[in-house]
């Protein structure tokens, strides 16, 4: 966790009470008396020190991965992919009165949690599309006997899709061959990408991202009303893991993450798509992993591997790591 150096000064002068002058003029003597060994920040961890204030807590909130968390800690900043959702259950309380309780179910790379949502809060499930990256802000932490659990309070921020934040691959999804795969499992595949399409665009609304249809000549959202829509995109390849090939579906953040794109410069091929083809050329071959959820396309009378969480470069010694159980 790396925080900037301002910060750091601002941190030491809040909390040992001298003005930003004296603590620049102390972390500047000893930079010198160091002869340049050592950075600014790191003499600001020096100066801290001596002054005996932490600048442990005056860290902005940096992610936590989901494994590191435990029950209690405060003010942390950690995201996931969605994996789920279960929708809001009304409870009664012990006054009589009427509560709602729902759930969002997230993974990152080291593990799983459920984001618990409370009464007014149960809105924010309606954008909770499994695969798409949300990150949470000042959850309350509890570990309770179904596992972690992130309790949206009132000072809790919700961000979905945030454009920080890419989740690799999903903890506690299991690895299937192509060949193994049944609809509705959420699962992990290692294949080589061997035929891709152009991506299809369509309009979603720009407050909640979900789709907006057109009715007579203006664009509708279901939550919002009339929108003046923006554009997504959905990307179909062919995976290959030598057991058998599944269509790939990629959304636009898994998009991004399997070509390495931003969103503008893939919004660039829906005027042009002929400078696909270039893009296209370089990703035939690729191995990727990926997580997601397998679901049937009953018009097509075939299974779709929706990616949840794009790895383009899938470590090599895990692989062999992954060899090696499996022989054994
Ligand atoms: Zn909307």
């Amino acid at each position: 966790m790396n925080v900037p150096f301002e910060e750091m000064l601002a941190a030491i002068c809040e909390k040992s009470k001298l003005p930003k002058e004296a603590v620049e003029e102390k972390v500047k003597a000893k930079m010198e008396q160091l002869s340049g060994l050592i950075s600014k920040e790191g003499a600001c961890h020096i100066i801290a020190n001596e002054l005996g204030v932490s600048l442990q807590e005056a860290r902005q909130p940096g992610s936590v991965k989901l494994k590191d968390l435990k029950q209690g800690m405060r003010d942390i900043e950690t995201a996931g992919a969605v994996t789920g959702t279960y929708d809001a259950k009304e409870f009664k309380r012990q006054d009589g009165s009427s509560g709602k309780v729902a759930s969002i179910l997230i993974a990152d790379e080291t593990g799983r949690a459920r984001i618990v949502l409370w009464n007014d809060a149960v809105e924010k499930l309606k954008e909770a599309t499994p695969g798409i990256v949300v990150k949470i802000q000042n959850p309350f932490i509890k570990q309770s006997q179904y596992g972690l659990e992130l309790h949206h309070n009132s000072d809790t921020k919700l961000v979905f899709n945030p454009s920080d934040v890419t989740i690799a691959s999903q903890a506690g999804a299991s690895r299937k061959n192509i060949s193994e795969l049944a609809p509705g499992q959420i699962h992990e595949i290692l294949g080589t990408v061997v035929q891709m399409f152009e991506p299809r665009y369509f309009e979603v609304c720009p407050s909640c991202g979900r789709r907006a249809r057109l009715r007579e000549s203006t664009y509708f959202c279901d939550s919002h009303g009339a929108v003046s829509p923006e554009y997504s995109y959905v990307l179909n390849c062919v995976i290959d893991d030598g057991t058998a090939t599944i269509r790939g579906v990629f959304f636009s953040k898994q998009s991004d993450a399997l070509l390495g794109m931003q969103h503008h410069q893939m919004l660039t091929f829906k005027e042009a798509p002929a400078g696909f083809q270039a893009v296209k050329d370089k990703m035939l071959g690729k191995i990727v992993k990926l997580a997601g959820r397998v679901s049937k396309n009953d018009m097509f009378d075939r299974l779709e591997f929706v990616a949840q969480s794009v790895d383009t470069e899938p470590s090599a010694e895990a692989e062999l790591a992954r060899l090696e159980r499996s022989d054994a």
